[in-house]
Parts: structure tokens; C-alpha cells; sequence
């Protein structure tokens, strides 16, 4: 049995291939990754002469003379004039990943994220801010050592530039329809008064999942306390899930959101657990072989 599912929104499609429909433990690999020790890594305290001086620093009452780290990447995708990449080591402590995070580690990682992202989106010659996270080398992490990066571009994104035309000619945001669509739904993975998180009825990989706030806003500055909060424990839980369910597995998670126009944040997770290969560069059309349902259910059991 195969379904073709089609973008909530936008005329993308995905194949649903249930006849090679997998379980978690199909993803899994063995790994014998070589971690670097921690006296050689860059990102570790100690070692802070390793990388360009910091940008930012955020404390706890750790002790440490820094909890969450940035500094200007040492082989920037894009330098001044052009833009800004910024790297931001969420943790101290090398083998933690935002998976392991305490509540309050959490929340001064989303206090980073949300300084660092307001800091180079109003500066005059930027016009989008990427903020993503690379975890492990299969999905594109070259320091083991768990950080997140930013990049300030001085163009548009065609992928949001794309959604934007779509959404002008709609009455409403579909993102807000999303919410109040996929709420209560067999896709749901956690939800709260502010926040719905979900494995979408149309996604790329699986296990991707979606976390969007029930209320429009444009970024994560626009948060108030009690989103923030449960953001925070959102998120956290939901990598700690997916760290649980598939032995760890390499994600990519992102941020879409604008400053300056009207847009829904929304966070995309997405574990790198199948490759694009030749159809899908041919097509755009991903073939999905673990039914976001069936996702969603793995990860809610955890
Ligand atoms: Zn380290
Ligand atoms: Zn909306």
C-alpha cells in the first residue's frame, strides 16, 4: 500500500511507502563513533583560545565561567561585510547534548538562542537569521562537542520566500490552522495550553516533527514567559525522546521566523535517518517508510 500526501499548504508531496514500513530499531546503527578526547576539543573549557573570542557568554550558578558559549565561526560559510556565523556551544560539558539538558540548562540555551537571534536580526544589512542545530557528524557536525550555529544573511531564504507567496493568498495562517487541524490528533506528540508539537502528515524523513506555538508569533523573542517555559520543556523532551527511541540518532533542527514580516514561528526537527538519493533530487517528492502516525505514537510512549 503506498499514499501520496500532499504539504499542508504548498504543492510538495511526500509518498507514504507502508509496505517497507520500519520500526525504530531499524534505524539504528552500531556505532563506534571516535569521540575526540575532551582536552583536544575546541569547544571544551579550558580550550577557549582554540576558537575566535566570545561573542557572548550566558551563566548558571555552575561555577563554570561560562554555561553556554558564542563566538564567530573560525571557517565562516559567510564573514563581514556579507553576514555573520556565529557559533553557540549550549553546554560546558562535552558529551552533554540539549537531549540531557536540565530544565534550567534549557532555558538559558533558548536565552541564548533568543539574544544571539535578536542581536544580528536588526542589524541593518541582514534580512534572515538561520539558527539550526547540526547534531553528530552524519548530519553535518564536524566537533562532536554539542553547539548550535547561526548565520545572518544578508538575501531572503527561497524556501520561506516560497511559503510567504503561498500564504499571501490565503484568508487565514495556515500555520495557526495547523494547530487547531492537527490538535488531539494520532500525529500529536506532546501539547500544552501554548505549544503543539507533531510528526506531520506530510513530512520529508522520518521522524520529522514539527513544534509550532498555538499563539502567531513571528519569532522566539515574541515568547512570553509561560511559552517560553513550556518551550523549553518541550523541545528538551522531545530530543530526549527521539535520543531514547532511536539509540541517539543525527537530526538537524531549525528555526523559521521573521522579524520584520508577518510569519508563524514554526521548529522543525528532522533526523537524518534516510538520505535523499535520486528520485527524491529528481522529484522533490521524499518517500517516507514510517507512517507519521506510527512516529508519533513511538515517540509519545517514551
Ligand atoms: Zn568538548
Ligand atoms: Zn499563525
Amino acid at each position: 500500500m503506498t499514499e501520496i500526501r500532499k504539504h499542508y499548504f504548498l504543492n510538495e508531496y511526500c509518498i507514504l511507502a507502508s509496505g517497507r514500513a520500519k520500526r525504530p530499531q531499524d534505524f539504528i546503527k552500531d556505532d563506534a563513533r571516535s569521540r575526540r578526547p575532551a582536552k583536544d576539543c575546541p569547544f571544551c573549557p579550558g580550550n577557549e583560545t582554540m576558537t575566535p573570542p566570545e561573542t557572548a557568554v550566558y551563566q548558571l550558578n555552575s561555577g563554570q565561567s561560562w554555561d553556554v558559549r558564542c563566538f564567530e565561526n573560525l571557517y565562516p560559510a559567510l564573514s563581514p561585510p556579507d553576514g555573520h556565523h556565529e557559533v553557540i556551544v549550549e553546554t560546558a560539558k562535552h558529551d552533554a547534548s540539549p537531549a540531557d539538558f536540565t530544565d534550567v540548562e534549557m532555558e538559558l540555551m533558548v536565552d541564548a538562542y533568543q539574544d544571539r537571534f535578536n542581536f544580528y536580526a536588526h542589524k541593518a544589512s541582514i534580512l534572515y537569521v538561520s539558527l539550526f542545530k547540526n547534531h553528530k557528524r552524519e548530519a553535518g557536525a564536524s566537533i562532536a562537542h554539542s553547539h548550535t550555529q547561526l548565520i545572518a544573511l544578508p538575501l531572503r531564504p527561497s524556501e520561506l520566500e516560497r511559503e510567504r507567496d503561498v500564504i499571501k493568498q490565503l484568508d487565514r495562517c495556515p500555520y495557526c490552522s495547523i494547530t487547531k487541524e492537527e490538535s488531539g490528533s494520532s500525529r500529536v506528540i506532546f501539547e500544552d495550553q501554548t505549544w503543539i508539537a507533531f510528526a506531520p502528515f506530510y513530512s520529508k524523513t522520518p521522524f520529522e516533527v514539527w513544534v509550532i506555538p498555538k499563539r502567531h508569533i513571528n519569532n522566539i523573542t515574541c515568547m512570553d514567559s509561560s511559552e517560553r517555559t513550556s518551550f523549553s520543556r518541550i523541545f528538551r523532551d522531545l530530543l530526549r525522546s527521539l535520543k531514547v527511541v532511536l539509540d541517539d540518532p543525527p537530526y538537524n533542527y531549525h528555526f523559521l521566523q521573521t522579524i520584520d514580516e508577518d510569519y508563524h514561528l514554526n521548529i522543525r526537527i528532522l533526523p537524518k535517518l534516510s538520505i535523499a538519493a535520486g528520485f527524491e533530487l529528481n522529484t522533490g517528492i521524499y518517500i517516507l517508510t514510517v507512517p507519521p502516525e506510527d512516529a508519533a505514537g513511538f515517540l509519545r510512549g517514551v
